[in-house]
């Protein structure tokens, strides 16, 4: 593996980069949002565009939010520096904890209207159960769905602009396709954010009615209710930390009591046990896990250096998920063996051996 010599991210991510000098694509965004990126001027296109919309339809904008640090702080600006009336939509997390329940309530406390839609459990369980044995992503129907589902809100309920957080591909290393663009298109968020999956291919198992959730809507409705998808990131320099510390000290976001299993951060990522399973899948196939993905972004925010980083994913990254494997079990109804199969198919064998029944790196 070839690692980024700014931040500690290797060449197995998928769709990263490299300059000459080894720097990744992800670090090479970080110096230019922070020397030659003009904010005020896409600030200023975001004022001009909310202006636009504002107070035509019954809302202006919609706002996906879980109860998370940055859904909490994104909603904030919507609301309070742009003057829009925003719908905030959650969409059920599979094993949903009671800490992110808890603090979406602290947050809609402050003022905020809500949808929260439970997309049907059996047909998200088995998306998600499908994605995780043929995919290593056993998060895949509620993050496909997060995409679809909000589009299927947004345009019948008319509300012509859905803001997410940040734009993970350019914030932490993958396509630079949107770096430039304020909002983007169906096609992009097939390919980047929900793998290529087409709902198309669960017909088999379900009804295409009864995956309205997980398809996106036609290009005829969109034609007639026209939605705008952007991210806050292209509106202001991202960090997740600030964000983070926002939500904590605005509207009382309560961080896990312990550090989350594979990192030293307590704070990100806390909707589901699911997510742990999830980040333990991206270490198997690519080598590198969430502890190498905190820290990076520490590294570029400054509050870690590289050397300090190196120790931290020495000592956490790929950190075992058995506490909640009879959890996993349970929910994608499997035996512990056959768990276990689909943990060793997926597990990358260059990059890592089996030993003592826990995977780690080959060298
Ligand atoms: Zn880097």
């Amino acid at each position: 593996m070839k690692y980024c010599t700014k931040c500690a991210m290797p060449d197995t991510r998928p769709r990263l980069t490299f300059d000459e000098n080894g720097i990744c694509s992800a670090c090479q965004w970080s110096e230019e949002k922070n020397i030659s990126i003009d904010w005020d001027k896409r600030e200023a296109e975001l004022i001009e565009l909310c202006n636009t919309i504002r107070g035509k339809n019954k809302f202006d904008c919609l706002v996906p939010a879980s109860g998370g640090k940055d859904s909490t702080y994104v909603a904030h600006k919507m609301k309070h520096t742009h003057n829009l009336n925003v719908l905030t939509v959650t969409i059920t997390p599979p094993l949903e904890t009671d800490l992110i329940q808890e603090n979406m309530k602290s947050f809609l406390n402050k003022g905020y209207d809500n949808i929260k839609i439970t997309p049907n459990p059996l047909i998200m369980k088995t998306i998600n159960r499908i994605g995780f044995i043929e995919q290593g992503r056993p998060l895949l129907g509620w993050t496909s769905c997060l995409n679809t589902a909000m589009l299927q809100i947004a345009t019948s309920m008319n509300v012509p602009l859905i803001m997410f957080g940040e734009e993970g591909e350019s914030e932490y290393g993958g396509s630079n396709r949107l770096r430039y663009k304020p909002f983007y298109t169906i096609d992009d968020a097939t390919e980047l954010y929900t793998y290529g999956n087409d709902p198309a291919q669960y017909s088999k198992y379900f009804p295409a009615n009864e995956l309205v959730m997980w398809t996106f809507p036609t290009q005829e409705i969109l034609q007639k209710h026209p939605v705008n998808i952007g991210h806050w990131s292209y509106f202001e320099n991202w960090d997740p930390y600030n964000n983070f510390v926002f939500a904590r000290d605005n509207y009382n976001m309560k961080p896990r009591r312990t550090r989350s299993i594979g990192t030293y951060t307590n704070y990100g990522q806390l909707d589901t046990p699911l997510y742990d399973l999830h980040a333990y899948m991206m270490y198997l196939k690519f080598g590198f896990g969430r502890c190498t993905q905190d820290a990076c972004i520490d590294i570029r925010g400054g509050r870690i250096s590289r050397k300090e980083a190196v120790k931290l994913i020495a000592k956490y990254d790929g950190e075992s998920i058995d506490k909640y494997i009879p959890d996993y079990c349970d929910y994608f109804e499997m035996d512990i063996k056959e768990f276990e199969q689909i943990i060793d198919k997926h597990a990358n064998k260059t990059l890592l051996k089996k030993q003592n029944g826990k995977w780690i790196p080959l060298k």
